[in-house]
């Protein structure tokens, strides 16, 4: 078979990563990287494609392996799948294997009652469609987006079991499921064969309420688990804490961050939270992602980044030293009174 030569190059030392970049997905045989990149926001037809291209590139030519999506990310809807698919096609043909994609589907994606939710009919045509999307034969990881309570579980774990036996994926995960949920689907898929071995919540240091149950629930059963909006959308980064919301930030641009949700107490949070940062020669962002990675069943923190440079902050805090007990009491006693982001 000829092979037309790739575009692009990736980076010799991809690998030359510090032993700890690599984490065990839960009891799974899968390794993440301590951050993932995430497509939700700054991949769609609406931003530039030169931009999208430089982030992927730039992310797996740093070890960065994991890309995540959902059938609805863009806007418009699908068109980030679009994006990496090109980027696939185009850049890393022949690296499809070094690399873990997942998508997603469980929120409303085509009008009608088959676009939404979580019965077999759709997530399996919209695993398809995904797979059509990014010009791929199999996902490493499908994911129910969110628990259905109106779906039956086990028509919904089905869906994801029949996913993997058919091949168009390799792993089965859940999100934003309520720890309760996420122990009867694991039941469930465990029964199927197709244990799900990732749950992917929100989690960060204005958003602690995994602690309450869900993620000593994932590290009992043994699934990993991948924080997501580690940074707050942004919150807990230097984005916001200048007099002006930045023209190009997500608040700005009308993502799903908005000028409401920083509110003068996430903002005090965050601030106390940059003064120990500065202290401890980390920034902002690297202290919250440190945060989130320190906890034991945390496989991956998956950010988003519109620049190359949040990347490498991010990868910084990847390689940062663990907190001592003093520099964790002193980041719990800035977050109080807890937020409810
Ligand atoms: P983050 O909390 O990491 O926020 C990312 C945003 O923060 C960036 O777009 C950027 O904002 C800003 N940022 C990132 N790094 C820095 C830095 N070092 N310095 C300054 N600003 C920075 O995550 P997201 O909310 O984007 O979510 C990440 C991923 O999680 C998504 O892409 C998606 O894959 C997944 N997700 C899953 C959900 C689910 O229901 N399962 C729901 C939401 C997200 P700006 O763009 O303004 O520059």
């Amino acid at each position: 078979m000829t092979h037309l030569a790739t575009s692009h190059l990736p980076a010799a030392t991809r690998y030359e990563r510090p032993p700890h970049h690599w984490r065990r997905c839960g009891s799974s045989g899968l390794r993440l990287p301590a951050v993932s990149l995430g497509l939700w926001h700054n991949f769609g037809d609406v931003d530039r494609y030169s931009n999208c291209r430089e982030l992927l590139l730039g992310a797996f030519d740093r070890g960065i392996t994991h890309f995540d999506l959902a059938n609805n990310y863009g806007p418009p809807p699908g068109s980030a799948e679009v994006t990496l698919g090109r980027v696939l096609r185009e850049d890393l043909r022949d690296y499809r294997d070094e690399l873990v994609i997942s998508t997603k589907a469980g929120y409303r994606m085509w009008p009608g009652p088959y676009g939404d939710g979580g019965s077999r009919k759709y997530l399996l045509s919209s695993l398809d469609q995904s797979l059509k999307r990014l010009g791929l034969d199999h996902v490493d990881i499908f994911y129910h987006h969110r628990a259905t309570p109106d779906t039956p579980l086990e028509e919904s774990m089905g869906a994801l079991a029949q996913a993997v036996r058919s091949g168009r994926a390799i792993y089965v995960g859940l999100s934003n499921y309520p720890a309760d949920e996420a122990r009867r689907a694991a039941a469930l898929l465990r029964e199927m064969g197709t244990p799900c071995i990732i749950h992917q919540p929100a989690y960060n240091l204005l958003n602690r309420g995994p602690e309450e149950e869900l993620l000593q629930t994932l590290q009992d059963e043994g699934i990993g688990c991948i924080a997501y909006s580690p940074l707050a959308q942004g919150i807990l980064t230097d984005r916001y804490l200048g007099h002006d919301v930045p023209a190009d930030s997500r608040v700005a641009r009308g993502g799903f961050l908005k000028g409401d949700d920083l509110t003068d107490e996430r903002l005090a949070i965050a601030r106390r939270l940059n003064t120990l940062a500065q202290a401890w020669g980390l920034t902002l962002a690297q202290l919250a992602l440190a945060w989130v990675l320190r906890h034991p069943g945390m496989s991956s923190v998956l950010i988003g980044a519109s620049r190359l440079a949040h990347i490498d902050d991010a990868l910084g805090a990847a390689a940062a030293p663990p907190f001592d007990a003093e520099q964790l009491r002193a980041i719990d006693a800035a977050v109080k009174p807890p937020s409810t982001f």
